[in-house]
């Protein structure tokens, strides 16, 4: 049995259900997976909004679903699936770039717009995500939304400055990235939808690297890095630098990249970074790697994302 409504909801009766719509590709695997009674598929951010705080029991936003399918967690009730919601769209608005919600990391990794800031960062970080099966389902803020899982998106836009526009039932509203990461707990609730992802154009000479320290490619991070810089008369003006997967949040290092201001870059300075990144950080222990193993990796990847971001690109070691 399978009834569609007006706005958007297919009601699934647990297991019994058999498809007969447009939707069955998708909503199929869901169905497979998962013990749901409804489904939501939603045309606009606010209905989803709206149907996620209607809904009874628990429920879950899915982009991609390369997070939320494999889990298949039997405690979940519903799903609001955003593929219809109308944020797939990257743009140019006011001297930004905005990347809708569901903008897929392929087409993030394809597009011109996003490849041109700041040497190709965003580029880099994309294609830095599995392989192009899953990056053609993966979405951009469900990068963002697997935390605590080290994804590899958010190092880049922490590097970027990049802020969130979030909508609940009060309206959209905008966190900076460093915010959502440090203390999501105070700036982001359950329900709460992201609807794109924007990023200040770099003005100036700013370059940009990013890295990544994997077991082998399809693998998560055992640590990554981002690194933004904008030289001044041969000198660093600017620098932001961001980790991730040492603990549950990527962050930037302030103390860092304290040491990069107003100094020639050289290979010496950029090593010196790199081992203080490794003092700065507090890495875990799991399944992926030991703490002292990733306290080197990150300290790697920063010195490499800096040697891109400055242009040192003979320095790599
Ligand atoms: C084989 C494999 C390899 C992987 N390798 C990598 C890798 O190398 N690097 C990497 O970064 N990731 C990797 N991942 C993880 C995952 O694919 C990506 O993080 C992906 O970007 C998640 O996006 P999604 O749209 O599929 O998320 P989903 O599974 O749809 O959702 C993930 C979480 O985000 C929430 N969410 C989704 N959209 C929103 C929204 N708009 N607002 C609020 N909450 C939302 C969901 O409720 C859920 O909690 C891998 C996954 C697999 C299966």
């Amino acid at each position: 049995m399978n009834r569609r409504s007006g706005c958007g909801i297919l009601r699934v009766m647990p297991m019994r259900v058999r498809w007969h719509t447009s939707e069955v590709d998708r909503v199929g695997r869901f169905r497979a997976m998962f013990d749901l009674s409804v489904l939501h598929r939603p045309t606009s951010p606010e209905e989803a909004v709206r149907l996620f705080r209607e809904t009874e029991g628990t429920g879950l936003y899915v982009g991609g679903g390369t997070v939320v399918v494999p889990a298949a967690s039997s405690k979940l009730d519903f799903l609001v699936d955003l593929s219809a919601a109308g944020l797939s769209g990257i743009s140019s608005e006011s001297g930004h770039l905005v990347l809708g919600a569901t903008v897929t990391i392929s087409s993030l990794a394809r597009s011109l717009e996003a490849g041109g800031i700041a040497s190709g960062i965003l580029h880099t970080a994309s294609l830095s995500v599995a392989n192009h099966t899953v990056r053609n389902l993966a979405t951009v803020a469900g990068n963002v939304a697997a935390w605590p899982y080290p994804t590899d998106l958010p190092v880049a836009f922490l590097a970027l400055d990049a802020t969130l526009a979030v909508m609940s039932d009060a309206g959209e509203r905008e966190i900076p990235i460093e915010d959502y990461f440090l203390r999501r707990g105070d700036v982001f609730s359950k329900g709460d939808l992201i609807t794109r992802v924007s990023i200040p154009v770099p003005k100036g000479e700013v370059g940009g690297g990013f890295e990544k320290v994997g077991r082998k490619r399809l693998d998560i991070a055992i640590a990554n890095a981002a690194a933004t810089v904008r030289m001044d008369g041969g000198r660093i003006a600017d620098a932001r630098l961001a980790v991730g997967a040492m603990g549950p949040a990527p962050r930037r290092l302030p103390e860092c990249e304290a040491l990069l201001k107003d100094k020639v870059p050289t290979e010496k300075l950029l090593a010196d970074v790199g081992r203080l990144v490794e003092t700065t950080v507090e890495p875990r222990t799991d399944h992926r790697a030991g703490a002292d193993y990733r306290r080197k990796a990150v300290g790697a990847a920063a010195r490499r994302a800096l040697t891109r971001a400055t242009g040192l690109l003979g320095a790599q070691g």
